[in-house]
């Protein structure tokens, strides 16, 4: 499998790629939802409403940011019997995390925390922080009960933080929501999780452009037939920080080491027949980086990074603050 990872960012925002219509009129509608802006498009004009319907349940089920969710009601008890829904789930994501040799963890919650990325007090903790907090860093130390839902935290201090796996998985259970509605030509777009499925404008396979912010009008359109596409990077959620040499920090955090990813991929576009994996697989990789990236794709064999153009490294690059 040939591929290549931009070594700069390449997305900004995915333009849905219209090109022309053909097939009556396409419905758009764009809610925010998730933290992000998520657009629903479709010939079925009801295909709005069922997809934020469903989105919505999922955000009041798994949003570290409400206090009413069951994964708060889990970060703030350390046990708590969940829907079969959220332990099926979570179950999911510490079978990822195994595969990923703990490069992609839901536990990475205090990291995301001390490092200002919650609350937006962006800050370099110190060393003797940062080693503090991993002992209650790591997948393999939830306890999962089967017999009655429950889930426990065996190390205290120990949080989920569902923010690498959730997006995907709520548009993947939306566009369960619209087949089973009868709905099969549909784009829904959240913050750059991509699902579509049938045909789009003219009854052509959906093309998404993948807009690069450093090079206005430079875009790589992407033709998706069906399926999932999910682009992690650090460009979108990062500060810069240093007094001589500026360093840019990524929302993407390394749960072994503690430190954001710094694995030379700035960003990534991954391919997955279904939403969650390809949310999963673009985190993972931005902290296992290219060679390591790649042999996970082993276990997955239906999907794939997407092969953009590659924009080769600039020294200095952008020093945008978030
Ligand atoms: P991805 O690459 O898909 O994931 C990066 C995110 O995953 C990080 O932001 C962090 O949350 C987490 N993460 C970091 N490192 C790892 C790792 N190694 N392994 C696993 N996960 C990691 N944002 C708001 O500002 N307000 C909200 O109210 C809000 N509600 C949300 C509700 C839900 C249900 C979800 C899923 C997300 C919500 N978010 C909200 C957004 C969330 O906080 C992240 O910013 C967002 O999911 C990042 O998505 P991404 O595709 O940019 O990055």
């Amino acid at each position: 499998m040939r591929y290549q990872i931009s070594l700069l960012s390449i997305f900004a925002a995915i333009a849905v790629f219209l090109s022309g219509c053909g097939r009556g009129q396409l419905h758009k509608e764009t809610r925010l939802l998730m933290g992000t802006y998520v657009e629903v498009i479709s010939y079925d004009a009801r295909a709005p409403k069922i997809a934020f319907a469903e989105i919505n349940r999922i955000e009041m089920l798994l949003s570290k940011y409400r206090a009413d969710s069951e994964i708060s009601r889990l970060n703030s008890e350390g046990k708590c019997r969940v829907s079969r829904e959220t332990y099926d789930l979570l179950s999911r994501c510490v079978e990822f995390s195994r595969l990923s040799s703990g490069a992609f963890d839901i536990t990475v919650e205090p990291l995301v925390r001390v490092w200002g990325f919650k609350d937006r007090n962006f800050r370099v903790p110190d060393a003797a922080e940062i080693s503090a907090i991993l002992p209650s860093v790591g997948s393999e130390k939830i306890i999962f009960h089967p017999a009655d839902n429950m889930i426990e935290f065996s190390v205290k201090g120990m949080g989920v933080d569902l923010g690498g796996a959730g997006k995907g998985y709520a548009i993947e259970l939306a566009a369960r929501k619209l087949k089973q509605s009868g709905i099969n030509d549909f784009l829904i777009n959240a913050g750059g999780q991509i699902r579509c499925m049938g045909k789009g404008p003219g009854g052509l396979p959906w093309r998404v452009a993948v807009k690069n912010p450093r090079e206005a009008g430079t875009v790589n359109n992407l033709q998706i037939n069906g399926g999932s596409i999910s682009t992690s990077g650090d460009y979108e959620q990062f500060f810069i920080y240093g007094n001589n040499e500026k360093r840019r920090y990524s929302h993407i955090i390394d749960p072994r080491s503690g430190y954001p990813a710094d694995s030379g991929v700035a960003s990534v576009t991954v391919y997955s027949p279904d939403g969650l994996t390809a949310d999963m697989l673009s985190t993972a990789i931005c902290v296992l980086g290219k060679e390591k990236g790649e042999a996970l794709f082993e276990h997955f064999p239906a999907c794939r990074i997407e092969d953009l153009e590659y924009i080769p490294k600039q020294e200095g690059r952008s020093t945008k603050e978030d």
